[in-house]
């Protein structure tokens, strides 16, 4: 691990990385801003499912969303989706998109200048390879930025996505009672983060819990999800 290079990397992050890299895109608000789409945000919303291809639990969730006919965004890992590359499949079958969320979910700012690009690249390799299409979205692990990353995800013609509403299902937070009362705050224009990925401290099997009630709900709220394809 080469500190001075990561230092300096962020250094140069706080001096001019941001200027030349458009910001990343943190609820549907900012579609608009960004010109990209004259789309009407008002009732609209985006679930993502990060940090899968999970064997346990990607099924189960895809059988919820189909069951509510909802459309969702899946943030995959280039290594899951190496393991259970029919899962992938089967997002793209059912209609929901797919976004880069690296290779092995290390920490952006704790890998090399070289290995960040390499995370984002084998990745993006991996998803064109499964479905025929690149990517158009990514997200950093943790949601961390790490400059060397985004220009590699900008150089394939990426967005950066992250979130404006996490459900924390991960973690001592992440029980039942604390998930279903984050979830009943989402609003239009919100892009959520949860997660079908079980993996450190990640707790899939108690989100699924409150999947149907969630989007049962989307409907009396009057309110649309789509995928990050769709807005635009
Ligand atoms: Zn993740």
């Amino acid at each position: 691990m080469n500190f001075t290079s990561i230092n300096s990397d962020i250094a140069a992050a706080r001096l001019s990385g941001e200027s030349v890299l458009p910001s990343p895109i943190r609820s549907l608000e900012n579609f608009q801003r960004s010109g990209k789409s004259a789309s009407d945000i008002n009732n609209q919303v985006c679930l993502t499912f990060d940090d899968g291809p999970d064997p346990d639990y990607t099924q189960k969730i895809l059988d919820v969303l189909a069951d509510y006919d909802v459309k969702a965004t899946f943030f995959v890992l280039g290594s899951a989706a190496e393991q259970f590359p029919q899962l992938v499949e089967k997002m793209i079958a059912a209609g929901h998109s797919i976004g880069n969320h690296t290779y092995t979910h290390r920490h952006p700012w704790l890998v090399s200048s070289a290995d960040a690009k390499n995370e984002v690249t084998r990745t993006t390799e991996l998803i064109k390879n499964i479905t025929g299409n690149t990517p158009r979205w990514f997200r950093p692990p943790f949601g961390r930025l790490r400059t060397a990353m985004r220009k590699q995800a900008h150089a394939e013609q990426m967005t950066t996505v992250l979130w404006s509403r996490s459900i924390i299902d991960w973690g001592i937070l992440g029980t039942a009672t604390g998930i279903a009362r984050r979830l009943e705050h989402i609003k239009a224009g919100d892009i959520v983060l949860m997660h079908d990925g079980k993996r450190e401290h990640n707790h899939p099997e108690i989100m699924l819990q409150c999947l149907p009630h969630f989007l049962r709900s989307l409907a009396d709220k009057a309110l649309m999800a789509r995928t990050l394809d769709n807005i635009t």
